[in-house]
């Protein structure tokens, strides 16, 4: 068996080191994103910050303290955060009066100024987002996926009315769909999570899940309807058109760094880290191979070719170290260039040159004449390519055939001895909460979310067995 099938977590761990994205710091569970990893980061922000600006946000800026008594005015919203919170109880060698929590999310502090910017109808809708770092205390880390401090936006508005309040959570969940799948070519199933699995203090919370290659399931972004819970919680009201005074109805919606992990997860093989063309920060390297005397002329062609592969807004690299290209192929293997391009005397000769995709078996030959071309095409291709695979991944380990707690029990163990992934499976449940917690417990498997577009209506409860009220993705999550 491969590592990547063997010990999943080693294979990870591996190749994000490898490809050198991160480094440990001595703060448990706080990374440091290096410039390899970081540029990921920077390409999901500018998209993800386009398609919010398109859809009518502005960003701001919130600070990092927040007072403890803010966290006490939402009980829900106290309860589910506080074992996570790290404090800040001196500054300049005296004791704080109030003890300042480093933010984990913002609802707080923003509702705190949205009930005083907020005065009128006309003052609604409020569409502002945040770029920040946050601070989790999570018991079991793991870089990117899950870190105690980790990069995000949050998204906070404050609407008129429930119906504009959720259709702008709606909206929300549709653009990080979008996002994740056109851009990170990671297949999501959208849909509502369960009430024990939502957001402290929501009143709904709504989800994009991902399958990873281990079959294990990452929350890939959360939108929330808050309902009037944070505008009671703040006092942020309005005069409406009938001259009351009315509570906003507020949203909230997040996606993290830990959407890099998952791309990881999802496209990553035996070599290690495969990229997305869209998101490479290098999309094609070019290397001269041969003996050295030849070289110049192989150099200058190369040469011509960056030019123009950068002219057209391609981001090129050409490697002509004096490392040999056995080494080079394998440097940028480890870093998931998408496309290679070899460039050698007898190529030369005939008019030709060597191209390969990260993920594909083969090396092609490519007239130069119509490498440009062919190099602009296949980035086009693997990027498609990437995300079917995905999603034939996932279809492959989706199973809809369980009906039982003993069926998934007998899933689970027959994939553990034909050396498969259990995947997941499409349970139906009843609603009630100590159904969930049960099929947790005796299988790990937890709840998803409820797909908004399930395969099949599941008729019962996979653990009770009564009439089911909703078709559920369950499965192992990070
Ligand atoms: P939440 O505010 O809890 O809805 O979180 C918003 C998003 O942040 C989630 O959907 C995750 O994708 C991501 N996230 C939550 N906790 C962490 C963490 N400890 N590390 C990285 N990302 C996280
Ligand atoms: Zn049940």
């Amino acid at each position: 068996m491969s590592v990547q099938q063997n010990d999943f977590s080693k294979w990870y761990i591996d190749t994000i080191q490898k490809a050198d994205l991160m480094d440990y710091t001595p703060v448990r569970g706080c990374i440091a994103f290096k410039p390899d990893g970081y540029e990921l980061w920077e390409r999901i922000q500018a998209e993800m910050d386009r398609r919010f600006k398109e859809t009518g946000h502005r960003n701001a800026y919130f600070p990092m303290l927040i007072p403890e008594s803010f966290f006490q005015k939402e009980k829900d919203h106290i309860e589910g955060f506080s074992p996570e919170l790290p404090w800040v109880t001196e500054a300049a060698g005296e004791q704080l009066e109030e003890r300042l929590a480093l933010r984990p999310t913002s609802e707080t502090m923003i509702g705190h100024l949205y009930s005083d910017w907020i005065k009128s109808y006309r003052d609604l809708p409020v569409l502002i987002n945040q770029w920040a770092n946050v601070f989790r205390w999570e018991k079991k880390t793991l870089p990117f996926i899950r870190t105690s401090e980790f990069l995000w936006q949050e998204g906070h508005t404050a609407h008129v009315d429930e119906e504009d309040a959720r259709k702008e959570t709606m909206q929300m969940l549709q653009v990080y769909k979008e996002v994740v799948e056109d851009l990170l070519a990671i297949p999501v199933y959208d849909g509502q999570k369960t009430p024990s699995e939502r957001f402290a203090g929501a009143v709904d919370t709504y989800s994009i899940e991902a399958m990873m290659k281990d079959g294990k399931a990452v929350q890939a972004g959360t939108s929330h309807y808050l309902g009037t819970k944070f505008a009671e919680a703040f006092d942020i009201k309005y005069l409406n058109k009938e001259n009351k005074h009315v509570h906003v109805h507020t949203t909230s919606w997040g996606t993290s760094t830990r959407l890099i992990g998952a791309m990881i997860m999802v496209h990553g093989d035996e070599q290690g880290l495969v990229l997305p063309p869209k998101m490479a920060p290098t999309q094609v390297v070019l290397i001269p191979v041969g003996p050295w005397k030849k070289k110049p002329e192989i150099v200058e062609n190369l040469d011509k070719v960056f030019a123009e592969l950068k002219a057209k807004g391609i981001r090129v690299k050409l490697d002509d170290s004096d490392q040999s290209p056995g080494y080079k192929f394998n440097e940028w293997e480890l870093k998931g260039v998408p496309v290679r391009v070899e460039l050698g005397p007898r190529d030369l000769e005939n008019g030709q040159a060597l191209m390969k995709a990260r993920d594909a078996e083969e090396k092609t030959a490519v007239a130069l004449d119509d490498l440009v071309a062919s190099i602009e095409n296949e980035l086009t291709v693997m990027q498609t390519r990437l995300y079917d695979k995905a999603v034939a991944f996932r279809e492959e380990n989706s199973h809809t055939h369980v009906d039982t707690l003993d069926e998934l029990k007998a899933h689970i163990e027959s994939s553990q001895t034909e050396g498969k992934i259990p995947g997941w499976i499409l349970g139906g449940w009843c609603g009630e909460d100590a159904c969930e917690e049960n099929v947790k417990e005796e299988t790990k498997f937890t709840t998803r979310n409820i797909p908004f577009n399930p395969p099949t209506e599941k008729k019962t409860c996979v653990n009770c067995g009564k009439e089911a009220k909703h078709s559920v993705w369950f499965g192992r999550a990070y």
